[in-house]
């Protein structure tokens, strides 16, 4: 069952020429038979038959693509009804990187559309299904790229990460997430929700695969303006480094009302573990945390009405035309955006064009960036005497289908511990660090300062090398 491995598991098995990229293509096949039609993981499904370089780093050993990352004649399609048919003529940079080093695309996975969501439920394909129990959510909005890996049926994959989609679903699903540090991956090829948020990142079954993936995909890229000329480290040599003596701050902000019991305790005890193993804790205030949603779901939707303005039946996907009239051009945009978009983006886009329009605009965006400033701000004060932040990924784990999909505000809340970062730029990462009595997975969150990934894999690595969460599976119930 080569499919249940890690990337750096079957790289050394390739090495040593004890399996073959087709055996681990065959054992991934037999998984998606048996568990795709009750998971939904994929929006398209694997259909490789790209030439491997076997003398490549990583051999051809394949990786699932969240569906809001361009690859060249490969649909791309937001798990939006509006993109539908649309085959970018380009790879994203991630994507070129990763085929650089000898991966193969295989499959995009299925997302909440246009990544704007926390439940998987909005994509234009129907809902994800979490592996730990089939009538849950995985999280979103990259819920197909962690259920399948959580499920086996991917070996690693990439998401999107721009208030919690790579770390939350993770967290639902059990496995690792990581958002890096604003400017630390190109954006170069990613479909934007809100570009001054938006990261790409590794979702894997353990920290080392996180380090090995986030090597491929970091560094400067000069067709993103926003990308940083700051060189990566190398993150696998920081696994090695200690956790002794790393100072970590427990924010109060974080745990108060709503946190579930289970998860508390269970991020309580990560404190503990890792206090045994050296690292010091401290309790720390970020004042600004209350307005953190209130914040993110003002800008995230301005910057999301923008960049959706480009969907209009002319250049990409999806073009509805009405009756011959008057005004053909006008009704194509209305029909294609009318029939296009699903309730969630029509929702966002609204409130987003309120919040830029010019009477209100100072008085919603304009305010809404001066907090993001304070709650960055917040942060900067934490790391000038500490290394990293430990908090809860979620507040719950995982929720039930159609539970919060009526209630938006409901659904916004469950972001309230990963928006934070998005909004101040910094790195964060999820891991596994307990069950709840439900026997669902809990996720622990790690924030370290700008450009300080170094600091989240100590602390990551050395947890998960001293627990086991990380290798309890799902028993699936096909
Ligand atoms: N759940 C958040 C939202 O709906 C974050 C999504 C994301 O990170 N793409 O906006």
């Amino acid at each position: 069952m080569l499919n249940t491995k890690t990337a750096h598991e079957l790289i050394d098995l390739l090495n040593k020429g004890q399996i073959t990229q087709n055996e681990i293509l065959s054992d991934l096949k037999s998984q998606i038979k048996k568990t795709e039609p009750k998971i939904k993981a994929y929006a398209h499904a694997p259909n490789n038959s790209e030439p491997v370089n076997k003398d490549s780093f990583l051999k051809g050993i394949p990786i699932a693509i969240k569906d809001n990352i361009c690859t060249k004649e490969a649909l791309t399609t937001c798990s939006s009804h509006i993109l539908d048919g649309f085959i970018p003529p380009y790879d994203a940079t991630v994507i070129e990187r990763l085929k650089e080093k000898g991966a193969v695309i295989f499959g995009k996975t299925n997302m909440d559309e246009f990544a704007f969501g926390s439940s998987c439920e909005t994509s234009f394909y129907g809902p994800t299904r979490n592996p730990w129990d089939l009538k849950r959510v995985p999280g979103g909005s990259s819920g197909g790229s962690a259920a399948a890996v959580a499920a086996d049926e991917a070996i690693w994959a990439l998401g999107s990460d721009t208030g919690g989609s790579i770390r939350q679903p993770a967290a639902l699903c059990g496995i690792v997430g990581l958002k890096p540090t604003y400017g630390r991956v190109s954006r170069y090829g990613l479909i934007a929700f809100a570009s001054s948020l938006d990261q790409i990142g590794p979702i894997t079954k353990d920290v080392y695969d996180a380090a090995l993936l986030l090597n491929i995909i970091a560094g400067h890229d000069e067709r993103d303006s926003t990308s940083v000329d700051i060189k990566a480290d190398d993150y696998l040599s920081c696994l090695k480094k200690d956790v002794k003596g790393l100072k970590i701050a427990l924010p109060k902000e974080y745990f108060i009302k709503g946190l579930d019991k289970d998860v508390e305790a269970a991020i309580k005890e990560a404190k503990n573990k890792l206090e045994k193993l050296g690292a010091t804790f401290k309790e720390v205030s970020l004042p600004h945390t209350k307005y953190a949603v209130a914040v993110y779901y003002i800008l995230a939707t301005a910057e999301a009405s923008s960049n959706l303005a480009r969907f209009d039946g002319v250049q990409y996907g999806l073009r509805c035309t009405g009756a011959k009239d008057a005004n053909p051009m006008i009704t194509m945009y209305k029909q294609t955006r009318g029939k296009g978009f699903g309730s969630e983006a029509k929702r966002r886009i609204i409130l987003g064009t309120y919040v830029l329009s010019s009477g209100y605009y100072d008085a919603y965006y304009l305010r809404a960036l001066k907090v993001r400033s304070l709650i960055k701000k917040d942060f900067d004060d934490v790391f000038k005497e500490f290394d990293c932040v430990l908090t809860p990924t979620s507040p719950t784990a995982a929720f039930k289908i159609g539970e919060r999909l009526d209630d938006p505000l409901s659904m916004y809340l469950s972001d309230i511990y990963t928006i934070s970062a998005n909004l101040a730029g910094i790195p964060a990462i999820s891991l596994p660090c307990g069950l709840t009595k439900d026997k669902l997975p809990i996720g622990l969150q790690i924030l370290s300062g700008p450009f300080k990934e170094e600091n989240l894999f100590r602390a990551a690595y050395a947890f998960e090398q001293n627990t086991d969460w990380h290798k309890i599976k799902p028993d699936i119930k096909v």
